[in-house]
């Protein structure tokens, strides 16, 4: 606390990311990154190791281009983005990593509580606080969604998911503010079929309300019915999809996001973008991202081996008896048999093993782990046999 801070800073409850270690070598398996190398392309637009001209991205990025200022609109970008995904580049937001897109939605698309704090008389800005509906996420989530809403003071509702961690369809299609989930979720790994995200944005769209699906792990889904809401935007106007780069492109040290939906929605978020930094991306980062949406292949098939091996070790785990929640995200949410959370995380890492562990009601006995090469989760695997193994001779 201090005399200087203002009292939105002195209210504030910020997000504590995971550990980046830097004095000891773990596996390191507590913040979701890919295990594998970004595309080679990714490189080679960067580092120009490319040689301009046949690189049809980031020519001379990391060159003496670097004294100008960068494309604030993030052409390119939005163009390979579009490409990919079969929309228009109007309908694309690109931003510093997933989580400046998020915190910029929720300031362009979530009423606050103190009213638009626009140009609007006094008793405008008084009606439009009475009028401030919550908006609507899962009590168990991702981390950050409480805390942009104490940023831009939007008044919100956590609704506490299932016995099961699953996300209640019916409580998110009543009357609200605006809806924000992951799909899948975080940290549990459970994912919504697509009909359910179009059955909530279809009843929001009647109240005028935005439903924002953070597909961060959607690349790393496999079950049937579960899918992208991308192909539906132009159907659901009140849609916005945000993605990353930093999961499924092996990119979480470039910081790319980016959001997806209807012409108006993206404009919302230039909107706050212009009025806070026109420069969010830098050179490096938009050469780097242009190449890496635009290497499918690549990604595909590293993704593919993540999937394989989320299912091996989750396999693995419920045989030894422990919970394993189905996932369909490049990460694994589990309980060990014989060991509180908070133990199960200390001896994790006194093995050399970092994990995320979440002090929260409901979920402090479980452990979120990243998936790793198969060669890191066969030390994880090991290492999970040595710790329940007393129990298991007793069992
Ligand atoms: N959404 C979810 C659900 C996440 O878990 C994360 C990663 N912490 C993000 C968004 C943010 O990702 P980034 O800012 O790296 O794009």
């Amino acid at each position: 606390m201090s005399i200087y801070w203002n009292g939105r800073v002195q209210n504030l409850s910020p997000y504590v990311p995971g550990e980046q270690p830097r004095d000891r070598k773990f596996i390191k398996l507590n913040t979701n990154e890919n295990p594998y190398p970004p595309s080679p392309r990714v490189i080679g637009a960067i580092s120009n190791t490319i040689a301009a001209g046949k690189s049809a991205f980031g020519a001379e990025a990391a060159g003496a281009r670097l004294r100008l200022y960068p494309d604030p609109a993030c052409t390119e970008l939005r163009e390979a983005i579009a490409a990919r995904y079969k929309v228009k580049p109007e309908q694309v937001f690109a931003g510093n990593g997933s989580d400046e897109v998020l915190a910029f939605a929720f300031a362009a698309f979530f009423e606050s509580a103190a009213g638009t704090g626009s140009a609007a008389p006094d008793a405008a800005a008084g009606a439009n606080a009475a009028a401030a509906l919550p908006v609507l996420f899962p009590d168990i989530t991702y981390s950050f969604y409480p805390v942009y809403a104490g940023l831009w003071d939007v008044p919100f509702r956590a609704l506490p998911l299932g016995e099961d961690f699953s996300i209640g369809v019916d409580d998110y299609t009543i009357p609200c503010g605006g809806v924000i989930f992951p799909n899948p979720n975080a940290p549990t790994g459970l994912a919504l079929p697509l009909s359910s995200i179009l059955s909530i944005a279809e009843a929001q769209r009647k109240n005028n309300s935005v439903v924002i699906v953070d597909e961060a792990y959607i690349a790393f889904a496999n079950t049937p019915g579960v899918e992208s809401a991308v192909p539906c935007i132009n159907d659901h106007p009140n849609l916005l999809t945000v993605h990353t780069l930093s999961k499924s492109a092996s990119l979480a040290g470039l910081r790319i996001g980016f959001a997806i939906g209807n012409e108006e929605l993206i404009e919302g978020l230039c909107r706050i973008r212009d009025s806070f930094n026109s420069y969010t991306l830098d050179r490096l980062a938009l050469a780097g991202a242009a190449a890496a949406v635009s290497d499918a292949p690549y990604y595909d098939n590293i993704n593919r081996r993540v999937i394989a091996t989320r299912d091996r070790v989750s396999a693995a785990l419920s045989a030894q008896g422990f919970d394993v929640v189905p996932s369909s995200a490049n990460f694994i949410f589990v309980r060990f048999p014989n060991k509180t959370g908070e133990e199960a995380f200390a001896a994790l890492r006194e093995k050399g093993i970092l994990v995320r562990h979440f002090n929260k009601k409901r979920i402090a006995e479980y452990l979120r782990v990243s998936i790793g090469t198969d060669a890191e989760m066969d030390s994880f695997l090991s290492a999970c046999e040595k710790i329940t193994g007393a129990a298991n001779y007793t069992n």
